[in-house]
């Protein structure tokens, strides 16, 4: 019997990217394939979104992958499940035609200049995109019931590229959807803006902030900007509004990045200042990705000591812990 897989965000999942939709915000394990996680083309309100042909797509690749065939841009992906080979019946809704995750990811302007990020090559690069205005996109989605609430409750408004807190209409975009019913967003956010909108809705909220320092030298190494204060303010506030419903709805992450940050030192700083002084109850740790794409995911063992070494104080603190994509894979 041929093994049977799916992909949850392949069959529901829609990265709105800047000129096109994609399946997904990911393809991190085949780097050299990224291009071809791609649905159609879009550039905004002009264009008119093609939902058959963007559900004859899904439909095609969900069908091919119950049938073993992972798309080369999937491969590797821990994201892929493998089911039951004997239960046809398994799984049959993501042949189904709605939306339950979007990834807002049409602007790459951002107020920091992470020395790891994506979109900042491309700003280096002169490709800043700002924004277009997505409201009539998300109203579309909303009324046609493409983004469908009824057939899942639980999907999942991400912001997934550039500084989020920058759009002029985040908080428009947010209003919509909690209007609409919709329960979970997720937020990738530098920090140095406070988000009032984001505060008000943290019950609602998974934020993330990658601090990857325990010092202002070593941040603004990171980030090419002087903002560590701005920062630790920021998540202090959102920390007070998480710890009053659920602390899990700030996350606060170290990315690795070999020669930078990759000593014990910093990263005692790192827990200490986000543990006792910012008083986060949720801490990630994850490897910087365009070094692990390069090491083709082979981590020396000081990396891996160090991950290890963040689980566990977290657990000796009782502090909620995760490893993000990179340290995840590494199974460790
Ligand atoms: S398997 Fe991974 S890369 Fe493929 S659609 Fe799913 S999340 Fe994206």
């Amino acid at each position: 019997m041929t093994k049977k897989y799916r992909c949850r965000y392949l069959a529901h999942g829609l990265y709105i990217h800047y000129d096109c939709f994609r399946h997904c915000h990911l393809s991190i394990h085949s780097p050299n394939e990224r291009n071809n996680n791609y649905i159609v083309p879009y550039k905004g309100p002009k264009d008119k979104a093609n939902w058959e042909e963007i559900f004859k797509n899904k439909n095609k690749l969900v069908s091919e992958m119950r049938e073993g065939v992972i798309p080369p841009f999937c491969k590797g992906c821990h994201w892929i499940e493998e089911f039951d080979e004997n239960s046809e019946n398994q799984f049959l809704s993501d042949l189904d035609n709605y939306i339950d995750m979007i990834w807002v990811g049409h602007s790459n302007d951002c107020n920091s200049k992470c020395i790891y990020c994506f979109a900042y090559q491309e700003i280096v690069e002169k490709r800043t995109t700002k924004a277009y205005d997505i409201i009539p996109l998300f109203k579309e989605m909303l009324n046609q019931k493409i983004y469908n609430l009824e057939k899942e409750p639980e999907a999942h408004v991400s912001f997934a590229m550039g500084e989020p807190t920058l759009l002029k209409k985040f908080d428009d975009i947010i209003n919509l959807f909690a209007k609409a019913g919709n329960k979970n967003f997720a937020l990738y956010t530098n920090g140095i803006r406070f988000s009032r909108m984001t505060a008000k809705y943290i019950k609602n909220m998974n934020i993330v902030i990658s601090l990857d320092a325990g010092t202002k030298e070593t941040f603004k190494k990171i980030k090419g900007v002087d903002k560590f204060k701005d920062v630790c303010s920021t998540i202090k506030k959102y920390a007070k509004e998480a710890n009053k419903t659920d602390p899990k709805r700030l996350g606060v992450k170290y990315i690795i990045i070999p020669n930078v940050n990759d000593n014990k030192e910093e990263i005692d700083k790192w827990l200490d200042l986000c543990i006792n002084k910012l008083d986060v109850k949720y801490l990630i740790a994850d490897v910087e990705e365009h070094w692990f794409v390069n090491k083709c995911g082979e981590i020396p063992q000081y990396v891996k000591d160090l991950l290890i070494y963040i689980r566990q104080h977290c657990q000796d603190e009782n502090i909620h812990f995760e490893f993000y994509d990179r340290a995840l894979v590494l199974n460790l």
